[in-house]
């Protein structure tokens, strides 16, 4: 006897009538969008939620600095996006959307290949009635000589493990060669002192002390590995309070950090970078981190309006200047920010804040109620220094606008990852995975090792 098997639902949403909810880019703001609403259109039989994205793991961004420096392990903290959709309730499709077909209200995904080059998911199309494209930045080469060819760059997990590869095989090296390091061996150039490359500067130091700690005793950190920061301006972090910038920088001297502010990268090369000033610094491994843009994908996405770094244009309402039923959230949108008559700064906050209101928007869009305004909340700037200090800035109603470091910065810096979290697991799993790094902190290297 045959059974009667029930029909697989169809990959692209076809046939399911309900409004599709479609977001694209599973990161800091699209991850907690996805969440959010779901929760809320739990068992609907109004509207689902699908969330599209190029990989299959989500590893909050700002954590990425300390993956890349081995300092924590990118396995540790990843969330699979097939188990946060089964726990949650949403559609998890994997792909990296590369085109948009407005008139069709249809997006279409890029095929997925193997390592040989064969196909392993044709290219496809998606249904939408609403569309949130999160897709984040990536780094801005800024057209500079050399940079794609010989710079490492921090966009993704995948990009952060292969430098901790590397960086640990030339502690390995070094361990174990004849003689002494030759210049530059170990040296890190660092280009773009603000936030990511003054954290990773901080981060691969300590990275390069806990070798020295954990056995690989041939490597002096204080002599073997010389660690450079470039900043075009003529400070670092200059998106931040002078005082920020001016503390962050002490702190760095102090660990012995060599700092090269209002100097230009203007060639990356095999061997280093050179500079307008005609400094020629050698370093075996060259990390770019100077400025941001939207993917490349979004400049001409079906003639949605966009800015010179590719971000797509949104309005208050965090809608798109010429298309209503699509939505932009996080780095990859312009959006304005009246109050201080700028834009939205690419931050995880703004990110998060945005995907809050859009949890609220997407309801009263169902309800055909008029949508909510976005208005940005500033907590301030933190910046973490690995182990030696975080400082910064918080800005609040209570306190007022306070410089703080220390202790309590650290831990104002570690709870808008715990907030995340929160969003994405609930507030026992989060404590959870609170007291499970406190114990892993007990019993783990403060290192990864292989
Ligand atoms: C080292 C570092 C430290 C930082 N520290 C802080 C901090 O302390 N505080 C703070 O507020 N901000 C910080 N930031 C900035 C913060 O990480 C970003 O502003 C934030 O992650 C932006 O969120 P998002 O959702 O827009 O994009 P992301 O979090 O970058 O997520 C984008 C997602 O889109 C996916 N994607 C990309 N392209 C496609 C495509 N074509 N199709 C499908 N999916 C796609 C990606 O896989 C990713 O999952 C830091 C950033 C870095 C790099």
């Amino acid at each position: 006897m045959t059974q009667a098997r029930t029909p697989a639902p169809s990959p692209s949403g076809e046939g399911d009538e309900r409004h599709q909810i479609v977001i694209v880019g599973g990161g800091a703001g699209g991850a907690e969008l996805a969440c959010q609403l779901s929760k809320r259109l739990k068992d609907s039989e109004e509207a689902a939620v699908t969330l599209v994205d190029g990989a299959l793991t989500h590893l909050w961004k700002p954590l990425i600095h300390e993956v890349a420096a081995g300092t924590l392990d990118s396995y540790g903290d990843a969330v699979d996006f097939l188990a946060l959709a089964r726990q949650k309730g949403f559609r998890f499709r994997l792909g990296a959307m590369e085109d948009l077909d407005r008139e069709n209200r249809e997006i279409q995904l890029a095929p997925i290949t193997n390592d040989e080059g064969g196909d392993v998911v044709p290219r496809r199309r998606f249904r939408y009635d609403t569309l949130v494209l999160a897709v984040g930045s990536t780094t801005n080469d800024l057209g500079v000589e050399g940079v794609l060819e010989h710079s490492h760059f921090l966009d993704h997990r995948d990009q952060a493990d292969r430098f901790q590869e590397k960086l640990f095989q030339k502690f390995l090296h070094v361990q174990t060669q004849q003689g002494d390091p030759e210049e530059g061996q170990l040296d890190v150039v660092i280009v773009g002192g603000g936030a990511t490359g003054v954290e990773l500067a901080a981060e691969l130091n300590f990275a390069v002390e806990q070798a020295a700690a954990y056995g690989l005793d041939r490597i002096n950190p204080k002599e073997h590995m010389r660690i450079h920061l470039i900043e075009a301006d003529d400070r670092l972090l200059p998106a931040l309070p002078d005082r920020v910038g001016a503390e962050t920088e002490k702190n760095l001297r102090d660990l012995g950090i060599e700092i090269h502010t209002g100097d230009l990268v203007t060639r990356v090369t095999e061997e280093g970078v050179e500079t307008r000033s005609g400094k020629s610094l050698r370093a075996g491994m060259k990390v770019w981190t100077a400025g941001i843009k939207a993917p490349d994908f979004l400049a001409d996405l079906d003639g949605l309006e966009t800015n010179r770094i590719n971000q797509v244009v949104v309005g208050q309402t965090l809608q798109t200047t010429l298309d209503s039923n699509i939505f932009a959230l996080g780095d990859c949108a312009e959006c304005p920010w009246p109050e201080r008559d700028t834009t939205i700064p690419p931050r995880a906050q703004a990110a998060h804040q945005q995907a809050t209101l859009l949890e609220k928007s997407f309801l009263c869009r169902l309800e055909g109620k008029s949508l909510p305004k976005f208005v940005y909340k500033d907590y301030g700037s933190l910046i973490n220094l690995s182990q030696y200090n975080t400082v910064g800035r918080l800005m609040g109603n209570l306190t007022g606008n306070i410089t703080i470091e220390g202790f309590m910065a650290r831990v104002a810096y570690r709870s808008l990852y715990r907030m995340h979290q929160r969003v994405l697991f609930g507030s026992w799993r989060t404590l959870l995975a609170m007291l499970g790094d406190w114990i892993g902190r007990t019993h783990h290297p403060r290192l990864k090792l292989h």
